[in-house]
This record gives structure tokens, sequence and C-alpha cells, in this order.
């Protein structure tokens, strides 16, 4: 489930690869991923064009386009890129692959079919017209952080998860982030007291990182982290206890009772 930790990777392998190459080719090999557009005009806008630089806010990566607007990229529940020049490394659920002059192609990938392509004239617009929050990692000093969750009666886990409020935090890393801060994800954000605030928010930045360093790859995540732990019944690696899981919000959490005291 990518989040903003996997964007910012894509970003960056994106970066490593596939700027600055003349587009060849635009294969779109399923239209319903398409938002806002048909495969001609997508077609007719990358074409012979370079990928020129990226930029990221929350969950979306988008890709400028020399002499034009930004590509749209969204990943959905199961997206990727994937950079390849031979075939047998093509991935199976391609749903756009870009052919440049040097032989190479970029592939997004999308099994499930829940991610986007889209097109802006600018990021900006983009994040105003769909009224995201400020990103989580690049834009968000504590003071914002706090006025963006005083007052909410909805759950802590839930107002983190939330788009509007903050982008770019999901499932698994709202349940990382409450876990590092030993917060549990059912508590009322309006009753953080500002000193519980503080620790989320050094948990949010210090758990985002680390996972952007870690390349966003779960068998690489450090030994405190709780997301190979999730599991009823599983290890926790601060106390030792048993894992639980929770429902919120149509979601499954997982919690350590011992470390993250339920509210009352
Ligand atoms: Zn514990």
């Amino acid at each position: 489930l990518p989040e903003l930790p996997d964007v910012e990777v894509f970003r960056r392998y994106l970066n490593a690869t596939s700027l600055h190459q003349k587009v060849q080719a635009v294969h779109v090999k399923h239209s319903r991923v398409l938002k806002g557009l048909t495969r001609r005009t997508l077609q007719k806008r990358l074409s012979s064009r370079e990928l020129e630089k990226t930029a990221r806010h929350g969950k979306h990566l988008f890709v400028k386009v020399t002499g034009n607007g930004w590509l749209r990229l969204h990943f959905g529940m199961s997206g990727f890129l994937r950079y390849y020049k031979n075939r047998s490394r093509q991935p199976e659920h391609v749903r756009l692959r870009l052919d440049f002059s040097n032989g190479y192609c970029l592939a997004y990938d999308n099994q499930r079919l829940l991610g986007q392509i889209g097109w802006v004239p600018r990021p900006e617009k983009f994040i105003k017209d769909e009224n995201l929050g400020p990103d989580a990692l690049e834009d968000l000093d504590f003071e914002k952080f706090r006025q963006l969750l005083s007052g909410r009666k909805a759950s802590i886990k839930s107002a983190l998860m939330d788009q509007n409020a903050i982008a770019g935090i999901g499932n698994i890393y709202s349940d990382e982030i409450l876990f590092q801060a030993k917060i549990h994800p059912k508590a009322a954000a309006k009753n953080l007291v500002k000193s519980k605030l503080k620790t989320l928010y050094e948990a949010l930045h210090q758990v985002l990182q680390e996972a952007i360093e870690c390349r966003a790859d779960p068998e690489k995540f450090p030994g405190h982290f709780l997301v190979s732990h999730r599991g009823e019944g599983k290890r926790c690696p601060r106390c030792g206890g048993s894992i639980k899981k929770i429902k919120l919000a149509g979601r499954s959490g997982y919690v350590c009772p011992g470390c993250q005291k339920p509210p009352d």
C-alpha cells in the first residue's frame, strides 16, 4: 500500500532512471487508471518530449514534462514503477509504459487498478483543488501539526490518515507512528496534551525518514518497528507483549496494549 515513504522512493527511482530522455512511444494498456484524460490526449502530451523533474505531495507523484504540464501518478493499493530494457523484466500488470529513445522503458504497474494517472498544469493547483493538507514530511511544522489536530473529536489514527488534514500517511504508517509514540490509535485527537503531540510529531518524522532510508522495504526496517510484527498475537518488539488487532474506520490496525494505553 504505497504511502508517503513508498512514493518518495518511487520519485527518487524515477529521477535516477528516467529523466532527460526522449519519449518515443506511449502505451496505455488499461484506460481505467486514466483520470480526466483520454489515451490519445496523454499520448499527444508525452510523445517526443522528456521527463524533466519530479515533485511529490503526500501520496501523489508529479512528473514535469518539457514544454508542457505535469503528469500525476497515484499508486492506489498496489502500484509501483519499473525501469528496464529487457522484456523479461517487465512486470505483470503494466497500465502505462513509456518507451525511451535509449531502448529502455518506464512502466507503471497497478494490479488492482485503484491507482490514478492524471494531468495537471501545476502540482499546486491540484493540491488546492483537492484540498489536500500539507505534506507530512516537507511542510508541516509543529505549530501547524498542533492546529490541524487540536479540537478534533476523531480518533488520532483517523486524523493522521485524513489526507485533507495531513497528506501522505495511510494505514500502515499511522500504526507505526502511534506505536513509536506510545499512543493508542483510538485516543481522541482533542484529548492529546501538548507534550504527547510533541512526541507524536517527532515520531512521525522519525518513522517516515527511517522508512525512506530503508527504501520503504519492510525487510530492511529497523527491529524496533512494529511493521514486521503486524499480526494478532505477535510479539511487541519493545515490551514482548502480545500485539492486538483492532478495527477502526473500516480498516485493520495493530496495537500493543502494553505500550499504548487504551483510552478511558
Ligand atoms: Zn509493547
